[in-house]
């Protein structure tokens, strides 16, 4: 049994991802901040379609918390491993640069940042041990392009992009890889209250990406198959920015 941990997977992009990868024969860890209701229901769909899925609530912007939850797991599963990491868990607190407050600036690095080195370098261990890992960073658009209203949020996502491919060379020789997606706009809880409607005439596909679509992708991403991509930014944004 492989065991993959989907953090932020109680909605939107993550959720969609742990209906994949259950679906394709892993057993999900659904990890969540606050909202256990959206969790259950993930869980609830992945055992309707025959899955295997437990809850694992942390705030990955907690690095005690992160480090408590997974010796938990692991005291939990002494024989088994988390081979697969998806660090998807991301909020983005939007405002132009000269009205951006301390706490705008530190949660949005925290959570999609710092959440990604606690339970990083917590769950790499038993990767590097077993010789075997799959890191898939979720990342965006704004990493890559920055966005306007979104200093804080490309700068995490900027420097989440420049860690994917610095910790790809360092443990490459273990067969783990690290990878990064990036996002255009995606329908989901985080892109409501977004223009659609205008937004979607600047892409070239004319419309917003599913969180299925994605899922996709980070599937590959995760799968013995694509043992020879590493360090890599992979755009999924409908032809947005190339
Ligand atoms: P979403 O619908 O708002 O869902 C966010 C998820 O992250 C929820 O499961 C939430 O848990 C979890 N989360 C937030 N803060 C957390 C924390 N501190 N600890 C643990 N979990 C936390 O967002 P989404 O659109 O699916 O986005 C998922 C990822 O894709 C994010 O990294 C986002 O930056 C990235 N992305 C999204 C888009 C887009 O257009 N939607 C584009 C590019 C990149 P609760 O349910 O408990 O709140």
């Amino acid at each position: 049994m492989e065991y993959a941990l989907v953090t932020g997977g109680s909605r939107g992009i993550g959720r969609a991802i742990c209906q994949k990868l259950a679906y394709n024969g892993f057993s999900i860890i659904v990890n969540y901040k606050s909202n256990e209701m959206a969790a259950l229901e993930t869980k609830k769909m992945i055992e309707d379609e025959g899955g295997r899925v437990e809850l694992l609530q942390f705030d990955v912007s907690d690095g005690t918390a992160v480090d408590v939850a997974i010796e938990k797991w692991q005291q939990a599963h002494p024989e088994d491993y988390i081979s697969v990491l998806v660090n998807n868990a991301g909020i983005r607190k939007d405002t132009m640069m000269i009205f951006m407050q301390d706490e705008d600036w530190q949660d949005v690095i925290n959570t999609n940042l710092f959440g990604f080195f606690y339970i990083t370098r917590r769950v790499l261990k038993d990767m590097l041990t077993h010789r075997y890992g799959r890191i898939i960073n979720v990342a965006s658009l704004s990493g890559l392009k920055g966005l306007p209203g979104q200093v804080n949020y490309s700068a995490a996502k900027a420097a989440l992009i420049g860690a994917t491919k610095s910790l790809a060379q360092e443990v490459g020789a273990r067969k783990v890889t690290v990878n990064a997606v990036a996002p255009g706009f995606i329908a989901t809880d985080m892109t409501e209250d977004l223009d659609e409607a205008n937004l979607k005439k600047m892409i070239p596909v004319g419309r917003f990406g599913r969180p299925e679509e994605v899922a996709s992708l980070v599937n590959f991403l995760a799968s013995r198959e694509a043992a020879y991509i590493t360090g890599e930014v992979v755009s999924i944004n409908g032809g947005l920015y190339t």
